[in-house]
């Protein structure tokens, strides 16, 4: 398969150099030429297909012949390695839960099939490739676990010291071997802008070859689709034609769904469901694009104001705006509503939802009101122990702690503190040796 940049069609690379770049040369995010078309008898019998089994399915034409069959098959198969349970909440609503993965958010799918991907293409490499990544907590902890103890790939995260939570500073720190996690004494923004400095600079990259494990990256964004075809499997039965209801910041996990319809899954309807970082909403109802600055909700990994993964929807509906609002309604939520609903569904339904899942969930009763014979998935993003600091004060003491986070409470710290300065954090990367640096070369 050929990916082309959304601002020159006529620029085409292959899946690897798309993987290896993240984004094309002029900055223009990588789209596939063609979309493939699934096999009719392969929906049919979905039932009958081991998740591992729809995973490849799906994401084969995708690759295309630059990765094995068998190697793309245990790519998949430890992309796909918990489970993704769908749970009734109320009258015609179910939770499909993303968060079973182990830094219990669905960043984990994208982080490890990328991871996989990137392996095998690194795996004859003289020198490994550092993935350089600025996180505020989430995308972090998912890439430092997806690539960690990868052979040929190690991982710089820059972090703003004091701004994460306690749970992801642990999830950012305590792996070791192939994984170092830098302190900024500054805020995400800062590391932003360090990240985006070192990829320009030629002598670092001579001494350390640099990639990005953004969110933009066609093998994050691609495996997404996986679970939206694993709800549909469990679904199908008693309810074949359902809407998913998707929380969305930087729109890449509602962007694979729409492609997941695109290349045969059916699907009755999309919801796009905000907090109060509107700016997609806004344009489904006045047509145009105007993003404005972010600001900081409970649902903070969807604080993103021009979100970056919205110029593929509009590739995938090819510019035509009625033919998407038939297919995608777009809402917001304030604070207020999201902790309300948190409030009501623990009270009515005993189910726990997070800041994000509470959003979904608050999209599709919108949608349920306007055609209530309709039956609807939400994506749970998150587990809500991720965010139990900001949970409404009373139903944060019925939130319940995983064992896998229980352990990783006791696990050590050890990150490096740098000021927020390129010159400083260039310094220590043109000098980091790694502690394991076997499981490196
Ligand atoms: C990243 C994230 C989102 C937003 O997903 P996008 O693909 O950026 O729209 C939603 N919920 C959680 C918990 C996240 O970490």
């Amino acid at each position: 398969m050929q990916y082309y940049s959304l601002h020159n069609p006529e620029y085409k690379v292959s899946f690897e150099t798309a993987v290896t770049e993240g984004m094309a040369p002029d900055k223009g995010l990588y789209f596939p030429e063609t979309i493939p078309q699934l096999d009719a008898a392969f929906l049919e019998n979905i039932h009958q297909y081991s998740d591992q089994e729809i995973g490849y399915q799906v994401i084969k034409a995708f690759v295309g012949d630059e990765i094995p069959e068998d190697k793309l098959r245990e790519i998949v198969a430890a992309t796909l390695h918990f489970p993704f349970p769908i749970q009734k909440v109320s009258r015609a609503s179910y939770a499909l839960e993303l968060f079973h993965g182990p830094t219990l958010a669905f960043k984990d799918v994208g982080a490890r099939f990328m991871a996989g991907c990137l392996g095998h293409f690194r795996r004859n490499a003289k020198k490994p490739v550092t993935v350089l990544v600025a996180t505020s907590g989430d995308t972090g902890a998912a890439v430092a676990s997806g690539f960690y103890n990868v052979p040929g790939v190690e991982v710089v995260i820059l972090y703003p010291s004091r701004m994460v939570s306690t749970l992801q500073e642990k999830q950012l720190t305590s792996l070791g071997g192939n994984i170092q996690a830098l302190e900024v004494l500054g805020t995400f923004d800062d590391c932003q802008r360090i990240v985006k400095t070192a990829f320009l600079d030629q002598e670092l990259q001579a001494k350390r070859p640099l990639t990005s494990a953004n969110s933009i990256n066609v093998a994050r964004w691609l495996p997404q689709m996986f679970y939206y075809f694993i709800a549909y499997k469990q679904m199908k039965a008693a309810h074949p034609n359902i809407v998913f209801s998707v929380p969305s910041g930087n729109f890449g996990n509602i962007c694979a769904g729409m492609m997941a319809a695109a290349i045969g899954l059916p699907v009755a309807h999309f919801i796009a469901a905000t907090n109060v970082n509107d700016t997609i909403p806004r344009f489904m109802q006045s047509g145009k694009y105007e993003p404005g600055r972010a600001v900081p909700t409970l649902s903070n990994a969807m604080d993103v104001a021009d979100p970056s993964n919205f110029v593929r929807i509009l590739e995938l509906y090819g510019k035509n705006f009625p033919q998407l609002a038939a297919s995608m309604s777009s809402y917001s939520f304030n604070d207020k509503e999201t902790a309300r609903v948190m409030e009501r569904v623990w009270k009515e339904s005993h189910y726990m939802l997070d800041p994000h899942g509470a959003v979904g969930y608050l999209g599709l009763q919108k949608y349920l009101a306007e055609d209530p014979d309709i039956t609807g998935v939400f994506l749970e993003t998150a587990h809500p122990v991720k965010f139990e600091d900001t949970a409404p004060k009373n139903i944060r003491d019925d939130i319940h702690t995983p064992s896998k986070v229980m352990s990783l409470y006791g696990k050590e710290k050890s990150s490096i503190v740098v000021a927020a300065d390129y010159q400083v954090v260039k310094k220590t990367l043109m000098h980091l040796e790694f502690r394991n640096s076997e499981l490196s070369h």
